[in-house]
């Protein structure tokens, strides 16, 4: 078990009498890796650098070594047995106050000076803060964090954690999305966890169940080592489900797709019987980039590996989706106050058409090596599908000016603001198909932040405003003989797939470790006689009462 934190949520615990000497060993490693980081800096300081620079370093060396600073911080830890960033933050809130209260500006702007220097060493303690025996052969880490943002998940991406763990985050946040997709057990919204727990407690984290056990008897680690099995043994059942085309007991096709964030996940999407990527979030090429935007050149390379991995079968890919609850850090721009209504999504493109034609020309590109549809995120005014189109048709003609080959792609737009829902029929005149983002198509038509723990018991995929608003854009599409797909969580809910085949959905898009699951509900329905049930699910004022009562 590792835990990590961020910002001011440093963990808490209480040490045992035997570990004091080794939590003042660890406080005194980290505090000797700050006094050299900060030599480094004074002895690499450029010539011409303002004599101020060197002279705060100082400053910062003198608080780091100060010995009545010293002496309160190791009180806390042999006194009072806190861990040493418990301490540091302890003694820190009692000099921020003293400084608050001091009339001298120049000294009251120490402060500022001090909380550098302690987060420094709180900085260093995280690293020197891996469990104190590591890892025997065979036990798994569980990462427990204050808060993930979905780029920090990807990186453990190569299964270094068998479970996450965070204080912060909702059930449809990108970071639990991005969890779902690695197929890892993940608990969201744990408030406060990321301070109880210690670095080498043990865990059960029950991710289906949304629970955590922290140091369980030994009935309880029988009983989810035994479920953990089961749930094994199931999966394994169900990965042989994956040639077997996905046909309703009726013969009804239905296309289960894949949601991506990268090349990495077609082997995945693959395994699983994709039968084509329904959601490419290309954003996540361009997260965590220091160095700015990839360029038209990278894209086009990952385009092309997942269009050329995926074998012909067709590819969604969406243009960038960034704000809200996946800024890009690389990026030079400032996200708005109320981030989930700003200058998000396809928002965010249309500000900035030269990025936006990049990334256009890039698909277009991919789209000379396999079959590619081209999917705008968060559509919501006629304009925008007049805006977006014609930037498709200006990347275009700019590759044909450089005589660059580019592929015909199919445009659709993604149905994720009401507006887009209840205009759904206008929108297929222009577009070819239609994707419902359920995940933000719930978030708006509910008024509920999705990333905001606090109202997630207000998320509800069966709130009837939600279930007509999805009918009604599958209904639209099938007036026009056009394609309505849905990406969002719903299509990976297996409970959930029956009431969708009833209102007439056949194109699926979820996370590959889903796939298997929501196949076998197709393949034990009968769609016709789903039709009748899930009109009247539809029609209910409280449609979950009615959602058990499917016909078989
Ligand atoms: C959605 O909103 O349902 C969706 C699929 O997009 P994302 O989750 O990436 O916002
Ligand atoms: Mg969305």
């Amino acid at each position: 078990m590792l835990v990590q934190h961020s910002g001011a949520n440093v963990a808490r615990y209480r040490i045992e009498e035997a570990q004091v000497e080794s939590e003042l060993e660890r406080l005194r490693r980290a505090r000797d890796a700050v006094a050299q980081e900060l030599h480094g800096m004074q002895a690499t300081l450029p010539g011409d650098a303002p004599v101020e620079l060197a002279a705060l370093i100082d400053v910062h060396l003198q608080l780091l070594h100060d010995e009545v600073f010293r002496a309160a911080i190791a009180h806390w830890i042999t006194q009072h047995r806190y861990n040493a960033e418990w301490a540091l933050s302890a003694q820190m809130e009692i000099l921020a106050r003293q400084f608050d209260a001091m009339d001298d500006t120049y000294l009251r702007e120490r402060k500022a000076d001090l909380e550098q220097v302690v987060e420094r060493v709180q900085h260093h303690l995280h690293g020197v803060a891996q469990p104190a025996k590591s890892p025997e052969d065979g036990e798994r880490r569980i990462l427990v964090a204050h808060d993930l943002s979905p780029a920090d998940l990807l990186r453990y991406r190569d299964g270094a954690f068998a479970g996450f763990v965070t204080d912060a985050g909702a059930v449809t946040s990108h970071t639990a999305i991005v969890a779902r997709s690695m197929g890892i057990p993940a608990v969201v919204a744990a408030r406060g966890v990321s301070q109880r727990v210690r670095p080498d407690d043990w865990l059960v984290v029950d991710g289906e169940a949304g629970i955590i056990i922290v140091e369980p008897d030994a009935d309880e680690r029988l009983e989810y080592q035994a479920r953990e099995c089961a749930l094994a043994q199931r999966r394994k059942e169900l990965e042989n489900l994956s040639a077997v085309p996905a046909r309703t007991l009726d013969g009804e096709a239905v296309q289960l797709l894949a949601n991506i964030e990268g090349p990495e996940d077609v082997a995945a999407a693959l395994r699983a019987g994709a039968t084509g990527v329904g959601l490419f979030r290309s954003e996540f090429l361009f997260m965590e980039r220091r160095g700015g935007l990839p360029s038209e050149e990278e894209q086009f390379q990952a385009y092309r590996a997942v269009v050329e991995g995926m074998h012909g079968l067709p590819v969604t890919i969406r243009t960038i989706d960034v704000g809200a609850d996946k800024p890009l850090d690389g990026a030079n721009r400032s996200i708005t106050v109320n981030p989930a209504l700003g200058l998000r999504a396809i928002r965010w493109s249309l500000a900035d058409p030269a990025m936006f034609r990049t990334q256009l020309r890039a698909i277009l590109r991919a789209a000379a090596h396999g079959p590619v549809s081209v999917l705008f995120p968060m559509i919501g005014h006629l304009g925008e599908i007049h805006q977006v189109l014609s930037q498709l048709q200006t990347a275009r003609d700019e590759l044909a000016m450089r005589g660059v080959a580019a592929g015909a792609v199919r445009a659709g737009a993604m149905v994720e603001v009401p507006a887009a829902a209840l205009l759904a029929e206008d929108f297929l005149q222009y577009f070819d198909f239609l994707s419902i983002g359920t995940n933000d198509l719930i978030q708006y038509t509910l008024a509920i932040d999705r990333a905001d723990e606090s109202v997630a018991y207000l998320y509800d995929p069966l709130h009837p405003a939600i279930l007509r608003l999805v009918h009604g854009v599958i209904a639209a599409g099938a007036r026009c003989g056009k394609e309505v797909s849905i990406c969002g969580e719903m299509a990976a809910d297996a409970a959930l797939t029956r009431l969708l085949l009833g209102l007439g959905l056949r194109y699926f898009s979820m996370q590959p470790t889903q796939i298997p699951h929501v196949k076998q509900q197709v393949l034990l329905s009968d769609a016709a006689s789903l039709k009748e049930w899930a009109g009247q699910v539809v029609a209910a004022q409280v449609p979950r009462l009615l959602l058990g009562a499917a016909p078989s």
